[in-house]
């Protein structure tokens, strides 16, 4: 039996839940946890009460609801022209090259190195959609669980919460059955991928700080009746788990998708299967009106990873119309080129920007730009991996940050200003304290860490890219 742990901290103010469904800024506020979890929130204490208050700035922490992190170990390394027109094609087969001779230690490194950057810039938990499964050869490892142990023990040694999404992966376009050379380390039979999800299972059980969901691909990767027999599987295997999918990257997945099915991937997905509030759509960047609005209504989220579809030159969400129809949306980091979550919510606002001409396109007239796209993603990221996270709500994780209010960036902002600042103006990170599943993360050992894991992760940087 494990013994109750209790925290309770003060703190000069606070974005908190003070009816269902209203978030507002308080001051003086005490939050009292129990097992990780908020149980009590106080404010407007009468402020000699508080002689330990903190100096500071309490926000939620938000989910990475999108990482591949083995992706993280060629990030920023393919900035060169490989063919007289690059693509995410090119970039793919690039990809394909970087993990073909990954090991499971290289991974838990790469992942390591990964999930202490995502700490430090203020993700609380992964959603690790997870699709390198076998070993070079192709073969199964003897050991199914071996790549996932390997993210798992990552996500475990430095403290981040993890989601688990086991990938299916079966064919390598629409018209086929078979994957290619570059895809041998992600194709598994569907029994086997039973039993993946089963191992996995097992290994995550009673760990408050990791779940586990189903993920397909994409729909050029996973038949329709492989879907099919995963949501049956799901039913009475792991009834309400999350479910991600890619969807709609790439123009010219539309394309394949229209030539296949008569339908565009979002419209495909929503006629043929029971999208809902479980559901994680990854992009969904290319979208006609009808599928922004059936996508919305179905209630699931679209999880978008703004430095990747910028960096693959993927096209810009359709946030603004999303939104605007009660849309749900999260964000990831993907292909790790940047792992900062304000970079991705600004960016997610200047890709609106760009192609509208206009400024502050998804604040409203109640919310401000940073407010509004902040509360969002917070929210919504826990919704796409199912864990109560990303409000500071009682029976909500204490999964939380601390800004110091006498930072530069964000020094005397008040109320929603206070997040405007902190993803508008790139100018140093006021970020001081985390809490994560209502422990504090000590600055000294993360920074100690951090030293650690680099020196692991630059030896296998130069293994890989030496003279590169
Ligand atoms: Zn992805």
């Amino acid at each position: 039996m494990n013994q109750q742990t209790e925290t309770e901290f003060e703190i000069e103010s606070a974005l908190v839940e003070t009816s269902p469904g209203t978030e507002e800024w308080k001051d003086n506020v005490r939050f009292s946890i129990t097992n990780g979890i908020i149980t009590q929130i106080d404010y407007d204490l009468p402020s000699n009460e508080s002689t330990k208050s903190i100096d500071g700035i309490a926000i939620p922490a938000i989910v990475n609801t999108h990482s591949h992190a083995f992706q993280r170990g060629f990030a920023g390394m393919s900035e060169y022209r490989t063919e007289s027109q690059d693509s995410f094609w090119t970039w793919r087969d690039l990809m394909y090259k970087f993990v073909s001779d990954l090991t499971p230690e290289d991974a838990y490194v790469i992942a390591r190195q990964l999930y202490l950057e995502m700490i430090e810039a203020g993700y609380s938990w992964v959603g690790e959609f997870h699709y390198l499964h076998n070993s070079p050869s192709g073969k199964a490892y003897a050991n199914a669980t071996e790549m996932a142990d390997a993210v798992l023990r990552a996500a475990r040694d430095v403290g981040i919460g993890i989601c688990l999404l086991p990938v299916l992966y079966q064919r390598s376009g629409f018209n086929t059955n078979e994957t290619n050379h570059g895809q041998r380390r992600f194709a598994l039979s569907l029994d086997d991928y039973f039993k993946l999800v089963d191992n996995c299972n097992e290994k995550i059980k009673g760990n408050p700080d990791a779940s586990l969901g189903l993920a397909f691909h994409s729909l050029r990767a996973v038949s329709s009746d492989a879907v099919n027999e995963t949501l049956h599987y799901r039913q009475s295997h792991l009834a309400n788990s999350n479910i991600h999918i890619h969807a709609a990257e790439q123009q010219l997945e539309v394309e394949d998708c229209l030539a296949a099915t008569g339908k565009r991937p979002i419209q495909f997905l929503l006629d043929s299967f029971p999208i809902d509030e479980s559901w994680c759509v990854i992009h969904a960047t290319h979208m006609n009106s009808d599928e922004i609005i059936g996508l919305s209504n179905s209630g699931a989220v679209a999880g978008l990873c703004p430095t990747t579809e910028a960096n693959l030159g993927d096209g810009v969400f359709p946030a603004s119309q999303f939104l605007g129809s009660g849309g749900r949306i999260s964000i990831g980091s993907d292909s790790h080129c940047s792992i900062n979550l304000r970079e991705e919510l600004r960016w997610l606002e200047y890709g609106q920007r760009l192609i509208g001409g206009q400024r502050a396109v998804l604040g409203t007239p109640e919310l401000s730009t940073g407010r509004k796209l902040y509360s969002e993603c917070a929210l919504s990221g826990g919704q796409a991996i199912g864990i109560k996270t990303g409000k500071l709500a009682v029976g909500y994780r204490a999964d939380l940050l601390i800004l110091a209010s006498d930072h530069p960036a964000i020094s005397n902002a008040s109320k929603d200003r206070i997040l405007d600042r902190f993803i508008f103006l790139n100018a140093g990170c006021p970020i001081q304290q985390r809490m994560l599943g209502g422990k504090w993360i000590e600055q000294n050992k993360l920074t100690e860490q951090l030293r650690c894991s680099k020196i692991a992760f630059n030896r296998l940087n130069q293994t890989y890219f030496q003279g590169s």
